[in-house]
């Protein structure tokens, strides 16, 4: 009984220590023990009554707007500062696996341009499988946040502003057999199975995170949203890259093994104020089932209208 005891409150002690929201370091309003199992039970009005920029959404990209007019998107290309060598601490927070950055802010990578107005600088990254956002319906296995605090504010300044945060986003794909040069997860790999178990902690990892942002990086959904975890703070500004990285197999396989929950993701938001834009001269890439409906509704459509034609010039309507 003595034994069950000490293992319970040794339980409760982790949770509490790690009840900290995956989108920031910082502990949300209360102590309050959420999950993604009852996202009805979550603290922070915005999680409950929606808000107007609530994230993630199901990205639709006949209704992404390409900015020509830069209404968004105005600062040039997205500038990306000292990614290769981020000293960071990796710990299992009970919703998510993170990689915080250590020492000084101002040694602290940094992003500007594209949408972005500041400079802001990197405060951790962590994972969710599946994704979180979907674009045309379809999610990816998973979804890689890099979240961001503006330089010039601190995190509880910046949680109160509508350009706060930036979360830059990287979807995962899984694929069975890669050659040593698409191991974009290699590096985080090697320190996931000391991180299996909620309250599990390593510093000292230095992890070079450009190979986890080697995409196309002019190809990009960006709109005005929220973070995905309470309180839902309707303060941060998406960048979500529109090329994937890759997995394995047995690399997607070790998270399913962390001892977590079934999953964490957040359910998709109703789309309100949420206008998606893209820089412009971009090629549109959706996953691979959605571009073979696309192809076929295309040609269906193509076939229609020579038919149409046909039809009509041959009765004489024109
Ligand atoms: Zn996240």
């Amino acid at each position: 009984m003595l034994i069950f005891v000490v293992i319970l409150s040794q339980f409760l002690l982790e949770l509490a220590a790690v009840n900290v929201t995956p989108e920031t370091k910082i502990s949300s309003t209360s102590n309050f023990i959420w999950s993604y199992d009852d996202e009805s039970k979550w603290p922070g009005k915005l999680c409950q009554s929606g808000g107007k920029r609530q994230s993630p959404i199901d990205i639709r990209t006949d209704d992404v707007v390409r900015d020509f007019r830069k209404e968004f998107i105005k600062y040039g290309p997205l500038k990306f500062t000292g990614y290769k060598k981020v000293l960071t601490t990796g710990i299992n927070n009970g919703h998510t696996i993170q990689f915080s950055t250590e020492g000084e802010d101002l040694m602290h990578p940094l992003i500007s341009g594209g949408p972005l107005k500041y400079r802001y600088r990197l405060e951790q990254l962590h994972f969710h499988w599946l994704s979180e956002h979907a674009v045309n319906g379809v999610k990816y296995p998973m979804e890689i946040h890099f979240v961001h605090v503006r330089a010039d504010l601190t995190v509880n300044q910046a949680l109160h502003r509508k350009d706060g945060l930036a979360i830059v986003s990287v979807f995962g794909n899984v694929q069975s057999e890669l050659d040593d040069s698409d191991l974009h997860m290699g590096e985080v790999m090697t320190h996931v199975p000391k991180l299996m178990r909620p309250g599990n902690r390593l510093s000292g990892v230095l992890l070079d995170m450009s190979k986890l942002l080697n995409v196309d990086k002019s190809s990009y959904y960006t709109y005005a949203g929220s973070l995905t975890s309470p309180d839902c703070n309707e303060a941060v500004i998406w960048i979500i890259f529109t090329t994937p990285i890759v997995l394995t197999d047995a690399q997607y396989r070790m998270f399913a093994n962390i001892g977590i929950v079934r999953h964490n993701f957040r359910s998709l938001q109703k789309v309100n104020q949420q206008v998606v834009y893209m820089p412009v001269e971009v090629k549109v890439k959706v996953p691979h089932i959605v571009q073979f409906f696309v192809d076929v509704g295309r040609a269906v459509t193509d076939f229609f209208k020579n038919f149409g034609t046909f039809v009509s010039n041959g009765i004489h309507v024109r």
